[in-house]
């Protein structure tokens, strides 16, 4: 069979299977298998596809099928300018999330150069977020993801390795900011914590809800748990003039502004996403 033909009937396949993005799923397992990237799928159209790749076409096929999340099934994806390793232990990156990269990285570059700030992630899991930031900050700072699942952080080095940032960005298992200890230690918080509330957690699309980690995603009966702890944290942890930054859910923004008002935060902002819809909240410390 030819790869044309592979991809034609994959693509077919997954159709007839309901899952999302049939063609486009069926062309980058394709392109991952022969390790080019999707534009230059064609130049192997008419090339007659081989036993092992056809076996493990299949593979991918069928955990498709099965309601597996494409990024899980290819086990790489890109966030901003890296290529992520991706699976089971950490949500995947979400094109959302490359949007509170941009609020961080601006935040920081309008830093004095000379200010060295300590930038912590709450809740890394791939370490999309962090790793972002070390490698796109203009400016020398310093960068921590933290995760409170020892599988994820894992996967955060992995992806470190993988981009070149080992070196930049240190990770440490922790349960939010329940480790530090020492107050203003820190210039800014980023996250993207679980916000989905328990009762939506229920009633997501099986691809997220059977797959991707609930603690990844649940955020309690209002979903506004971790935002509640992160915030009183970030009271004791932030420097004067330090800056909150969260990914929100779309409905969230006016229930995150007040629990911002009420612990006392200034300069607090509601923006939205490409979508046109509420989601990040920052804030600054007095
Ligand atoms: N945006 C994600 C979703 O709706 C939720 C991410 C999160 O809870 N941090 O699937």
């Amino acid at each position: 069979m030819l790869w044309s033909e592979t991809i034609a009937k994959s693509s077919a396949y997954l159709e007839g299977k309901n899952v999302p993005g049939a063609q486009t799923a069926a062309e980058l397992l394709a392109a991952r298998l022969l390790g080019c990237g999707r534009g230059f799928l064609a130049s192997y159209a008419q090339k007659e596809i081989d036993g092992k790749r056809l076996a493990a076409m299949r593979r991918g096929l069928s955990r498709l099928q099965s309601g597996e999340p494409l990024q899980y099934v290819l086990g790489e994806w890109d966030f901003r300018h890296l290529e992520l390793f991706c699976d089971r232990r950490a949500l995947i990156p979400r094109p959302e999330t490359e949007g509170l990269v941009q609020l961080a990285l601006e935040w920081l570059d309008a830093r004095r150069p000379d200010a060295r700030p300590l930038v912590v992630d709450v809740g890394t899991g791939t370490g999309a977020i962090i790793l972002s930031l070390a490698k796109e900050c203009k400016n020398p700072a310093a960068f921590l993801g933290t995760d409170v699942s020892e599988d994820a952080l894992e996967l955060a080095a992995k992806n470190a390795a993988r981009n070149g940032l080992s070196g930049r960005v240190k990770f440490a298992l922790a349960d939010g900011l329940d480790d530090f200890d020492e107050p203003g230690s820190i210039d800014a918080i980023v996250s993207n914590p679980p916000y989905v509330t328990t009762a939506e957690w229920e009633t997501l699309d099986p691809r997220v809800r059977d797959h991707e980690p609930r603690i990844a995603l649940d955020g309690g009966g209002d979903g506004l748990e971790f935002y509640r702890r992160y915030l009183a944290d970030a009271l004791n942890l932030l420097k004067p003039g330090g800056a909150v930054f969260f990914e929100i859910g779309d409905t969230q923004g006016e229930a995150v502004r007040s629990l911002m008002e009420e612990c006392g935060f200034s300069g607090i902002a509601v923006r939205k996403d490409l979508a046109g819809l509420d989601r990040y909240a920052t804030a600054i410390l007095p």
